[in-house]
Order: C-alpha cells, then structure tokens, then sequence
C-alpha cells in the first residue's frame, strides 16, 4: 500500500464521504481508485493467469479427445481455428506477469479475449452441423467464466461482455440451421443472462471496494492513535514548564540502564542538583519570576551536559538529576562545578537568599566505577546525603560523595 495513504487527510475524508454513501453508490475516483488497483493487481492478474491456462489446457484436451473420437474431416476442420488460443493465451500470460502499462494490459486482455472467444465459436463453425450452435454456446459459457471471476474495472467487464454476444449474434445470423428471428431471439436470451453476470460481477467489485474503502479508514485510525499515544506518551515524560524530562522519565531511564542488573560498564554519575533558597525567591520576586528561573537553570544544565549521552529530568520543585554514563568521579565534579559556576554567572536576582544576591545551585555528586555494583536507588542516596552536606556547609558548591574506605564515608568539597 501507498506508504503515506493513510496520513493523508484528504484521502480519509473521501474514504469517509464514500463510507457513508448506499453501497450501491460507491464510485472510487483519482487516488483511492489508483490504490485500489495497486491493490487488488496481483490477485487480479493471477486469476486472469489462471483462467487463460485453464482454457489453453481445456482447448487443447479437446481437440486431442475430437481427434479420437470425431470423424477425421470434422476434427481436422476444428485443429486450425482451435490452435488459435494456446498462443494467444500465452500472450496474456506473459503479458500479466508484472504491472504494464495500463493501455498495454488493457488491450492484451481484450484482445486477447476476442482471439479466444473467436477460436472456440470459429471451431463449430468450420466443423458445421450439430457443432456450430453448440461451439456458440460454448463461447457464451467461457465468456461469463471471465466475466464473473475477473476483478477488473466494469467498462473491460462490459466490452468483453458485449464482444461475446456480438460473435453470438455474428455467427448465429450466418447459421445455416436456423432462421434470422430465431437467431435474434437466442441473443436476447443470452444477453440477458449475461447482464445479469455483468450486475453480479459489478456488484462484487464495489462489495471489494467497501472493503478496501474499511481498510483504508482502520488504516487511516490506527496511524492517528499511534500519534495521539506518541503525544500522550511525550507528554507523560515531559516537564511542561522547562520542556526537560520529568521524573517519571527518568525513573524508567534508570531502570531501563540498571535493566540488566548494573548500569554502564564504564561506570556512570549521578548529580543531584538544587536550587539554593528558591522559597525565598518565589517569596520577594513571586512565583512567575521563579518559573522563570527553573526554566533557565534548565537550559544551562542541558548546555553543560552531553546532550546525545547524558540523562537531565525535573526531578522536583527546584532539583534536578543528571545522569552521566562513562563518567569518572573527577570527570562528574567538573561538569557539576560547570554547572554550579553557569548558574551563578547568569546572576539571576535572589534578593532573600543568605549565601548571594544571585540564584545559586547546591550538586550532591555520586559516581558508580566500572567494577561497582550499585543500584539506582543506592547511587540517589549517596548524591542526596552528598547534596545534603553541600546545604549543610554552606550551600552554592559542589560536593562529592566518597566511596566508603577504612569505614568512614568522606565527602569532598570542590570549593
Ligand atoms: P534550600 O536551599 O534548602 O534548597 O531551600 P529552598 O527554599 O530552595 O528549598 P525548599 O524545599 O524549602 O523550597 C523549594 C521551593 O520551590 C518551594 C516551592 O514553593 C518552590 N517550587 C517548587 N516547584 C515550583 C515551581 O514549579 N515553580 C516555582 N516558582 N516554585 C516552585
Ligand atoms: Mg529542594
Ligand atoms: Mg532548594
């Protein structure tokens, strides 16, 4: 199927429009028509295959049976115009292999159906006698074979139709058994039935039209939902106010990283950061303006941070957690002093702080070493109780929190 059928507005308005007709009523027209050919094309040109096989073998199984049973004169009169359509059948065959021009399918097939219909009417009339009435009504019979079982577009359904009838009418007018009304009247017989083959098949084409016109529309809504669930899903992961992740994405980064019970095999660190004094802010400057800083200490961490490796989320109010995989303890206190001096060098007013006049960021860092293997949960703790201390000493700094070794837990300052 057409790749962006489905995304395309136009084309589900007109599936609906059609949709809502009668049935009946259901005319495809300009790229719904053209799909429904690409469609159907295979299936189509197998059947048609199929059918021209069929009437080669049973044409030529009956001329070797007539060549048994028939006196010789008779079935040798049959052989030249019955050798008509193994060829012609071939022809078709090759040409419906794979998708041709339209006018060279179309014309192949009519053409092709002409040659076939005129054989096996051709065959009683060289024979005579009780074979030429008989041949007739066995090319009415291979006609309305094709007719109902070719899926193709009503005006070839028709022509093929009318060249059966119009050889009937032809060869009937020139039987020398039966008289001119006589041969009127088997027509119109005939060509009744054969209308009513010619409604049934059209029938049956827009019965496969409603069905592809369905396809389509479920098509057209499964695409839309996908979308809606990839805006949701965006939505559930995204921070409105700074455009970051949030916390409920991050907590499934760190699960999905820690999948495989340990995350990163070069290691990885986790910084915690937070806005120092950040009440007081939203109390002498108001909330708006302290919206207004969440969004640009996000922006600076984001800018200090690799952003094709590295894992930023709101994680609350004022904090954020940054996850840095491959990095080494040296390494996450320096893209965290980074951060700490950016924040402070945008010199965003905090008048009611008590560390500076200006918005200052507090990072509790912890690292996991290649060899480690430590939770997520473990990992957040120890870069709380290490930006716990960074609150505690003072505040605007960097604070490392140390492995345990000789049974202490060190925290290292960088300022
Ligand atoms: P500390 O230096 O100890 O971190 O002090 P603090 O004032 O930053 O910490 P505290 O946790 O007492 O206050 C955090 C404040 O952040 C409280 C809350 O009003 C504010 N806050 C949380 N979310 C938002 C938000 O989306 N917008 C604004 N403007 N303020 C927020
Ligand atoms: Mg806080
Ligand atoms: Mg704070």
């Amino acid at each position: 199927m057409h790749l962006d059928a489905q995304d395309d507005p136009a084309i589900a308005a007109e599936v609906d429009r059609l949709l809502a007709r009668r049935t009946r009523d259901i005319r495809l027209k300009g790229e719904i028509k053209r799909l429904f050919r690409a469609r159907i094309w295979s299936q189509t040109a197998k059947i048609i295959r199929a059918w021209m096989v069929w009437v080669a073998l049973l044409d030529v199984l009956t001329l070797a049976l007539n060549m048994l049973i028939l006196p010789r004169g008779v079935a040798l009169s049959m052989l030249l115009p019955g050798a008509i359509v193994p060829p012609v059948a071939t022809a078709v065959v090759l040409i419906w292999r794979k998708p041709q021009a339209p006018w060279l399918q179309t014309a192949s097939l009519i053409a092709g159906m002409f040659l076939i219909l005129l054989s096996v009417a051709l065959v009683g009339v060289s024979a005579g006698g009780e074979f030429y009435e008989r041949h007739l009504n066995i090319m009415l019979f291979v006609a309305i074979t094709a007719i109902i079982i070719f899926g193709i577009p009503l005006a070839w359904t028709v022509t093929i139709a009318a060249l059966a009838l119009g050889l009937y009418l032809v060869f009937q007018l020139q039987n020398p058994a039966i008289e001119l009304g006589s041969a009127v009247a088997a027509t119109l017989f005939f060509a009744s039935g054969i209308f009513a083959t010619v409604a049934a098949r059209r029938i049956m084409t827009i019965l496969a039209q409603k069905t592809f016109l369905f396809e389509l529309r479920d098509r057209h809504r499964v695409a839309e939902l996908a979308k809606a669930n990839d805006r949701l899903e965006l939505l559930a992961r995204t921070d409105p106010l700074t455009g970051i992740a949030n916390r409920r994405w991050m907590t499934e980064r760190l699960d999905h990283l820690w999948g495989s019970g340990r995350c990163c095999p070069n290691g990885a660190a986790m910084l915690m950061c937070d806005i120092d004094h950040f009440k007081k802010l939203n109390d002498h400057l108001g909330h708006a303006e302290g919206d207004r800083c969440l969004v640009e200490v996000a922006k600076i961490i984001q800018e200090n941070v690799r952003r094709d490796r590295d894992h930023v989320a709101r994680y609350g109010g004022e904090e954020f957690l940054l996850l840095l995989p491959g990095v080494n303890e040296e390494e996450a206190v320096s893209v965290a002093e980074r951060i700490r001096k950016s924040v402070e060098a945008a010199a965003f007013p905090n008048p009611g702080s008590r560390v500076s006049r200006r918005v200052t960021l507090s990072i509790g860092v912890a690292v996991q070493k290649a060899d480690d293997s430590i939770s997520p949960e473990q990992l957040q703790r120890q870069a709380d109780a290490a930006l716990y201390l960074a609150k505690q000493t003072g505040r605007n700094r960097v604070l490392l929190h140390m492995a345990e070794s000789s049974g202490r837990k060190h925290i290292g300052s960088t300022r």
